[in-house]
């Protein structure tokens, strides 16, 4: 029996979650398992691992979540999305989850395949992420469930409110948790958790961040996401625009004020985008003093 999801969200302190990704090559995988080794020293309260666009990578997102369990006998999260499934793959994989003693999973719609503009379910599978959520809850009860939010209001949502509102569908299907979307600007977070908490979504609220080390890999995650990135940020990045160390400096140091003012501020628990690296998202957590650990 796994521990309920929202139980890690207790007041008084802040959990912590890493999210990896599944590795293309077998390098990318020898480097996955080392940096996972090494955040192990920081004592997350579970990782997971995301789903490729299009479904691509489900057989290597189980191999890495279950790889990662059994090695470290940590709980794991296993991202599922809609994308080029019917109903019965993802019933299919929410039983090898099971099988395989998976603890949770991130609920998602996932992006519009390449080639589509507009996300369109597969035949005979599903429309929206809050579908996932209630196959998930009616059939597959034992899961903890985490679902996608966005501080910064989802690219294909006509307004803030009516993505808000979708959020909820998601909550109320069964949802215990909310991870965001990666934002630079703390102001963005507090005014969205304002508002989910006016319009009655209790549910922990995981701010998720993404330290930026790399220029151009973040311009071109955040062109996707459409997160924006404060000026003033950009502007020191931009000061030295060939300097790897420099952009990797600057994006640990502002992510450690980020990081510290959303703590200062009160925040369920942090959610880090490691991008199957370790050096970043060690140094932030060192600087936080979050558990006690050889971070
Ligand atoms: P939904 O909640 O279904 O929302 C999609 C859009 O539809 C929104 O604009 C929403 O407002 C609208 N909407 C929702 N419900 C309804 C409804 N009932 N009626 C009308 N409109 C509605 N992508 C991957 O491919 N793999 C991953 O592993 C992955 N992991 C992620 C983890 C996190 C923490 C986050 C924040 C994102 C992740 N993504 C991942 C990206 C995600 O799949 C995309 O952002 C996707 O475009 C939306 O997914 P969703 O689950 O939020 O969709």
């Amino acid at each position: 029996m796994s521990k309920p999801l929202s139980e890690f969200y207790t007041a008084g302190r802040t959990a912590l979650s890493f999210e990896f990704f599944p590795p293309k090559t077998p390098r990318g995988e020898t480097l996955l398992y080392e940096h996972v080794g090494r955040l192990m020293a920081c004592q997350p309260d579970f990782v997971t691992c995301t789903y490729g666009a299009g479904g691509s990578t489900r057989d290597k997102t189980l191999e890495v979540v279950c790889h990662i369990k059994q090695q470290y006998d940590i709980p794991v999260a296993s991202h599922l999305t809609l994308v080029n499934s019917t109903v019965d793959q993802l019933r299919a994989y929410l039983q090898r989850a099971t099988d395989n003693h998976i603890n949770y999973i991130v609920a998602l719609r996932g992006d519009p395949p390449a080639g589509q503009r507009v996300f369109q379910a597969a035949p005979g599978g599903l429309q929206y992420a809050n579908q996932l959520v209630e196959l998930v809850r009616d059939e597959y009860s034992h899961f903890g469930i985490a679902v996608a939010g966005y501080p910064e209001t989802h690219v294909e949502a006509p307004n803030p409110q009516v993505d808000l509102d979708n959020l909820k569908r998601k909550v109320d299907a069964g949802a215990d948790v909310v991870i965001t979307q990666l934002f630079y600007d703390n102001a963005d977070f507090f005014r969205f958790r304002d508002r989910c908490r006016a319009m009655g979504i209790t549910v922990p609220i995981v701010p998720g961040m993404l330290p930026v080390t790399n220029l151009q890999q973040v311009q071109r995650i955040v062109s996707l996401c459409g997160a924006n990135l404060p000026a003033k940020f950009l502007a020191r990045l931009r000061e030295r625009p060939d300097d790897a160390s420099w952009h990797f400096d600057v994006g640990v140091e502002q992510a450690i004020g980020q990081a510290q003012q959303l703590i200062e501020q009160g925040i369920d628990g942090l959610h880090f985008y490691v991008l199957n690296k370790s050096q970043a998202t060690m140094q932030i957590l060192s600087q936080l003093a979050l558990h006690p650990t050889d971070c």
